[in-house]
């Protein structure tokens, strides 16, 4: 008979530890303890000998182990592959702008959605990361800047897997490292990034944790964005454009949306334009990033002065925009990018 796996400590908000304590009969004054046991110095030897004892008989709090680091040649993103408790793996990316550093984060071991361009949909869904599991790839991340003298500021959901399809793990990880007392990470500097889950948006946006929302386009007409984003058939732009009005509406925050720029499929001056008349008088920013290769699509990234072109009339269309710099490809560390071939 399979023995159940103790419930893992960094899946429990400072809430639900609070009620673990009590049921235990250990007062509100030891919660302080373990949450900074956990978040600030992971010393159990600060807390009571008999909590330690119910602590290691009844819960886990593993940390994920780097089987593979990689760095790319400019020194400005990082890949780790990390192994989970149950032998799964997962790819968490460090990349380092001006003045902050940011930790990508995965959602899940592959994805269930089957984005055409992306190496995480070509391996498929294998399963939800638990809220713990996307905290301490977090955590992770933190102790390497701490070693540098700095700490993590940033979180973006854009490593693998599709964040709104785990729901309740992902918003319970966003109130963890939202914590004042642990990663204190500010709610605007967290980034969801969806492919368009339009009841999940909905329901984003009546949560109570502010988080920066963008939303993974690629095409502006149904067709076109059905051929690259098969979640489109079950929820049509109509319906995801109603969704991030309700989002702004009850927000006040602007949303980002992803284009991918593949040469010939979406990257023509017509392209431009419909995207531009899609989110007309939306508050919106588009992040253009040329494709980046993966093994199982064959499309090719918009050159230099195309994407220029695409650019200028989104400008004319006053939507403004900005294009991904290209970062981490060396290592196959870019957007789209994150896989596991094992
Ligand atoms: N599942 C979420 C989070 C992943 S974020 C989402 O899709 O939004 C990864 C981002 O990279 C998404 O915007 C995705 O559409 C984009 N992407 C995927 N494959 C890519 C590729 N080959 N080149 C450029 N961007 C890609
Ligand atoms: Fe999944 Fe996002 Fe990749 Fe699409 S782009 S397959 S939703 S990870």
């Amino acid at each position: 008979m399979k023995t159940a796996v103790p419930p893992n400590l960094y899946s429990f908000t400072r809430a639900q530890i609070v009620d673990l304590l009590a049921g235990w009969g250990y007062s509100t004054f030891h919660v302080a303890r373990v949450w900074e046991m956990l978040y600030k110095n992971r010393l159990r030897a600060d807390l009571r000998a008999d909590l330690q004892a119910d602590l290691a008989l009844r819960t886990i709090a593993p940390m994920p182990t780097a089987v593979i680091s990689l760095n790319s040649s400019d020194g400005l993103t990082r890949k780790y592959l990390l192994r989970l408790p149950d032998g799964e793996t997962v790819e968490t990316v460090l990349m380092y702008f001006k003045g902050r550093a940011t930790a990508c984060v995965s959602s899940q071991v592959g994805c269930a959605m089957g984005c055409v361009f992306c190496a995480t949909g070509q391996m498929g869904f294998r399963r939800h990361l638990s809220a713990g599991e996307i905290v301490t790839q977090a955590l992770f991340v933190d102790a390497l800047l701490r070693r540098e003298g700095s700490h993590l500021r940033n979180v973006v959901f854009m490593g693998m897997g599709e964040p709104l399809h785990n729901y309740d793990a992902t918003l319970t990880a966003v109130s963890i490292l939202t914590d004042q007392k642990g990663l204190s990470l500010a709610p605007k500097h967290i980034t969801i990034s969806t492919v368009g889950l339009v009841p999940a948006i909905r329901r984003l946006a009546d949560d109570p944790q502010p988080v920066m929302l963008a939303i993974s386009l690629h095409g502006a007409t149904d067709a076109e964005r059905q051929a690259l984003v098969p979640l489109a058939v079950r929820w049509p732009l109509d319906d995801l454009i109603a969704a991030c009005h309700y989002y702004i509406k009850k927000r006040r925050r602007r949303i980002f949306f992803e284009w991918a720029l593949i040469a010939g499929e979406n990257d023509t001056p017509e392209h431009a334009h419909t995207l531009g008349e899609l989110l007309a008088g939306m508050d919106a920013h588009v992040n253009l990033i040329p494709l980046n290769p993966t093994g199982g699509y064959d499309g090719t990234p918009t050159d230099a002065t195309t994407v220029a072109a695409f650019q200028n009339i989104l400008t004319r269309c006053n939507l403004p925009s900005t294009v991904r710099q290209r970062r981490g490809i060396d290592i196959a560390a870019g957007c789209g990018q994150l896989a596991i071939n094992n």
